[in-house]
């Protein structure tokens, strides 16, 4: 007699719950993902306005292999599904001395763009994304590819190595402290310490071994999906559908259904659901205080300081820039006070550093023809109860302020429609704790510790994915952290 298939319940699309599905449906269990909102992506979704499409959240997408994985896994051929194209230059930085550089791709024509626009060497930047890569080849092992809360997984030679190499990655000085000692331009600088923002944090208090990051979008290379950002959820949620994955869409789960020290099931508004395994794609913090209010919780863990968030405004512009690519930065002059003012006066600093996506430079059906999609970001504070509604209205009025300065038109009469994103939207949106948008900051050096682990230290079959757990936020991130706790079962 054949065996029962077992069954596994996913709870949220997010792209780490994605993830996880395709893995789990590849080893034999039969998977339903449960998603409280009627459509897929969590962060990574997408929507529109007055004929504008836009991406919520993530725009730069980094480390594909983590996508091209589920596929190949799967067997099927990722280009049946999902398109990317190299960008090049990555990114337009706009500084307020008029200074413009364009970030091209390979890592020599960065360097050499960089060392023409600013006052630094070829060599030294080139000798910079080598320490970069340093870092990465020192700590992925430790830091990123495995549980870092596996016993087995700290006696091996990555570890030693680590551990031999440790004075190499700074993970006792600050990530500003290190390129400070790396460049004299302050531009080059501040262009690097910007990595610390990638996962919600400030660089004048994250570990230098963050300055990992560059390696992974300078050196690596950074990638357009075509379709925009949200085709990465799509193409996910086709191949699950192939492969046999169940999708309850509008079927939020309300409990973890717990029997002793197993997960038994979910409950949702439409019903109880028997589960051999119970994976959570909830931001953690809400998947102990909303689904498991009665269990022992982590509390050192939970109640560790929440990374940034961000204002977007999603803007509908009725015009052409030429000067602008996909990724645009312009920069506040004053970074410090900037990052002082979003950690510890959880505000919005009056000149704040402005990044604006717009994906119709690739995408043209994204916008009416003339016009462009403006996904224009700011970093803000996680919610603590701020009067947001002030601080949007006056982060609006700076940040057309210097857009307009900075681009020398006027942009407010070309703004034809407009929607919003803030700390308490993306609450509603994604159940993220606070609004925060990378689960706990990284503004200590024992962050990367202090995520939560992709299992449960006492219920069995209960384990975690997402930006709010090991390894950590963003698109590749969350793709790990799929594998690692998907890996650990069976
Ligand atoms: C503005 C912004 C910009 C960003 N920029 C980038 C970038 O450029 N590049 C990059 O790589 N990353 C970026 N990120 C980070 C990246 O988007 C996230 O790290 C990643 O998408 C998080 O995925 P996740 O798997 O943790 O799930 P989430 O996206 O948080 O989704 C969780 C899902 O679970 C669902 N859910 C929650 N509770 C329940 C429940 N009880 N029952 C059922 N369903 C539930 C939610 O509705 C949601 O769909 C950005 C994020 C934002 C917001």
């Amino acid at each position: 007699m054949s065996e029962k298939q077992k069954t596994c319940a996913i709870i949220g699309s997010g792209i780490a719950g994605l993830g996880a599905a395709i893995r789990m449906a590849n080893k034999g269990y039969k998977v339903t993902v449960f998603e409280r909102n009627s459509f897929p992506g969590g962060k990574l979704s997408s929507f529109e306005n007055k004929g504008y499409r836009f991406d919520f959240g993530p725009s730069v997408f980094t480390m594909p292999q983590n996508v091209e994985d589920l596929f190949s896994l799967s067997k099927k051929n990722i280009k049946d599904y999902f398109e990317y194209i190299p960008l090049n230059p990555g990114y337009k930085y706009f500084y307020e001395d008029g200074t413009i550089f364009n970030a091209y791709f390979p890592k020599e024509r960065f360097a050499e763009e960089a060392a023409k626009q600013t006052n630094e060497t070829k060599e030294n930047i080139l000798n910079y994304l080598d320490y970069s890569e340093k870092i990465y080849n020192l700590t992925k092992e430790v830091f990123l590819l495995n549980s870092l809360h596996k016993i087995k997984n700290f006696l091996n030679w990555h570890t030693v190595k680590g551990l031999i190499n440790f004075g190499k990655i700074d993970a006792l000085t600050t990530m500003n402290n290190a390129n400070t000692k790396w460049f004299k331009d302050p531009r080059i600088v501040q262009l690097f310490n910007r990595y610390a923002t990638y996962n919600g944090s400030s660089p004048f208090l994250a570990p230098g071994t963050m300055n990992v990051i560059p390696h992974l979008e300078i050196n690596m290379g950074i990638f357009y999906p075509k379709g925009g950002m949200v085709s990465i959820t799509e193409s996910i949620v086709k191949l699950g559908k192939d492969i046999g994955v169940n999708f309850e869409f509008n079927n939020g789960v309300s409990e973890i259904i717990l029997e002793g020290k197993k997960a038994k099931g979910v409950k949702t508004d439409k019903g109880i659901y028997d589960f051999d395994v119970v994976i959570s794609n909830m931001d953690v913090y809400n998947t102990y205080h909303k689904l498991m209010p009665n269990q022992k919780r982590p509390e050192k863990i939970l109640s560790q300081e929440k990374s940034s968030s961000a204002i977007v405004f999603y803007w509908g512009i009725k015009k052409n820039f030429e000067q602008l690519g996909l990724h645009n930065i312009f920069w506040g002059k004053e970074y410090e006070k900037e990052f002082d003012t979003v950690v510890n006066k959880k505000n919005i600093y009056q000149d704040p550093t402005v990044y604006i996506n717009i994906t119709s430079k690739h995408s043209p059906s994204d916008a009416p023809e003339g016009c462009e999609n403006w996904f224009a970001m700011v970093n803000a504070p996680n919610n603590s109860g701020q009067d947001w509604d002030t601080i949007v209205k006056e982060t609006r009025e700076n940040v057309i302020a210097k857009i307009s300065k900075m681009l020398k038109t006027d942009i407010r009469p070309l703004i034809e429609c407009e929607s919003l994103f803030t700390p308490i939207v993306l609450e509603q949106k994604t159940a993220s704790a606070f609004g925060a948008i990378y689960g706990n900051a990284s503004n200590n050096k024992f962050a990367a510790f202090m995520r939560h682990p992709n299992f449960h230290s006492s219920i069995k079959n209960l384990y975690f994915c997402g930006g709010s757990v090991h390894p950590g936020p963003s698109i590749p991130l969350c793709l790990m952290s799929a594998k690692i706790a998907t890996d650990m079962i069976d």
